[in-house]
């Protein structure tokens, strides 16, 4: 079974928000890109968060989903990017490892690195 990640980045849209439109706004985005996964983080003014299923194309179409969602928010000059990629698997016990891994946690045999999917968006 192949499982794959979906990994969105999209720049958070205020970093400082000042006006009551501009917070208000933050919020609403937060609260609805929250509701697309538990797995989320926000780092350097950029949310991420990762979403797991055995489907590809369930996979794909959880992408599309958080990037139109990004987008009815229309905050056209921020960055955004989307992959779907396979999880790393370990060579030598067959292990699943998780998104960034590079070496088994399990044996610490060096994974087989990720294989990502290219579709439209
Ligand atoms: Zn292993």
């Amino acid at each position: 079974m192949t499982r794959y990640w979906v990994y969105l980045g999209v720049e958070s849209l205020f970093d400082n928000p000042t006006t009551r439109e501009e917070v208000k706004t933050f919020k609403r985005l937060t609260k609805k890109i929250e509701g697309l996964s538990n797995n989320i983080r926000t780092q350097f003014g950029f949310y991420y968060y990762s979403y797991v299923t055995s489907d590809l194309e369930d996979a794909i179409k959880r992408a599309k989903e958080g990037i139109s969602l990004y987008r009815t928010f229309n905050y056209k000059d921020g960055e955004e990017y989307v992959t779907v990629g396979t999880q790393p698997e370990c060579p030598k016990c067959g292990y699943l490892g998780r998104f960034e891994d590079c070496y088994c946690s399990d044996c610490g045999t060096k994974l087989e690195p990720e294989d990502y999917i290219s579709f439209e968006y």
